[in-house]
C-alpha cells in the first residue's frame, strides 16, 4: 500500500458521492492541485473532523492509489490551521466562491502551486473580516495571474517601453499585449483596447504589488480596470466564469 502523505489543502469544490462519500478538489501546499474521494465523509466525524466543503482549510492525509486520478482521503484534520469563516456573509461568499473558481481554473493537476496556495490562502484570510471588497479582488485577480505566468503591466508601455505616469492622460489595455499601451503607440496598433484612467492604471500596478492583507479597504480601480481584468481573464480562459456574475452584481449593489 502507498505511503500515507500529509499537506495542509484548501478545499476548491466538493460533491457527494454515492451514499457517505465525498469527492473533493484541493488546493495542497506540497501536492499541488488534487482530486480525492473520501470514503464515509459524512458519517465519521472521528477521521474526518473538518467538513470537506468548499473553503475548508485542512491538514489533508491521503494515500495515492496505483491506478486512477483521484487519490484516497484517510483523514481531514483542523490542525492548527486559519479557518475562513466565509458563509456568514453574501459578499463574502461571493468574492470567495470567485476565487476558489479562478484558482481552479488557472492550476493543473499535480502542478507545483506552493506560491498558489499561498495566494489563496492570504486572500481567504483578508477576505473574512471584510465583505465583498473591489481592490481585494482586483490584487488577487493580478497576482493568480502572475502565479500562473501572466504578469500584467499597467504601468511601462508594452511596446515603446515608456512610462509615461499621469501625464499620458490615458494608458490603452491591450489583451494580446498582456498590459497597457501609450497613447504615442496607440494609433499604430490594430488590435482593440480599454481605455484606462491614469489612476486606474496606477491603482492596478499598486494592487498588484501590494501584500493582499493590505488590499481590503484599498483604492480600488474604476469600472474600466475591471473591464480590462474581467476581459483578460475570460480570454486566456476562453470562458466567462459562473462565479463572476454573482460576484459582479454584489460589488456593484455595494454588498
Ligand atoms: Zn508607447
Amino acid at each position: 500500500m502507498p505511503a500515507e502523505e500529509s499537506t495542509p489543502a484548501i478545499v476548491l469544490r466538493a460533491r457527494d458521492y454515492a451514499e457517505s462519500d465525498r469527492i473533493v478538489t484541493l488546493l495542497t501546499r506540497d501536492q499541488g492541485k488534487l482530486a480525492g474521494i473520501a470514503k464515509g465523509a459524512k458519517a465519521s466525524r472521528h477521521r474526518f473532523e473538518r467538513k470537506l466543503e468548499p473553503f475548508s482549510h485542512v491538514m489533508l492525509h491521503f494515500r495515492r492509489r496505483p491506478h486512477g486520478q483521484l487519490v484516497f482521503i484517510t483523514r481531514a484534520e483542523a490542525a492548527e490551521l486559519a479557518q475562513f469563516p466565509i458563509d456568514e456573509d453574501l459578499g463574502r461568499i461571493a468574492l470567495g466562491s470567485y476565487m476558489l473558481e479562478l484558482t481552479d481554473a488557472l492550476t493543473a493537476p499535480e502542478g507545483e502551486a506552493a506560491d498558489a496556495y499561498r495566494i489563496l490562502s492570504e486572500a481567504m484570510a483578508a477576505l473574512s473580516p471584510g465583505s465583498a471588497d473591489a481592490a481585494l479582488r482586483q490584487a488577487f485577480e493580478l497576482q493568480i495571474l502572475g502565479w500562473a505566468g501572466f504578469g500584467l503591466d499597467f504601468e511601462r508601455c508594452r511596446i515603446c517601453g515608456d512610462e509615461p505616469g499621469a501625464e499620458a492622460g490615458a494608458m490603452y489595455f491591450v489583451v494580446g499585449r498582456g498590459g497597457v499601451i501609450c497613447p504615442r503607440c496607440r494609433p499604430n496598433l490594430a488590435e482593440g483596447a480599454i481605455k484606462l484612467r491614469p489612476e486606474t492604471a496606477a491603482a492596478l500596478a499598486r494592487l498588484g504589488g501590494s501584500p493582499l492583507g493590505a488590499a481590503c479597504g484599498a483604492t480600488p480601480a474604476g469600472s474600466d480596470g475591471t473591464a480590462a481584468l474581467a476581459r483578460f481573464i475570460n480570454s486566456i480562459l476562453d470562458r466567462k466564469l459562473k462565479s463572476a456574475e454573482f460576484l459582479d452584481s454584489m460589488l456593484e449593489s455595494g454588498g
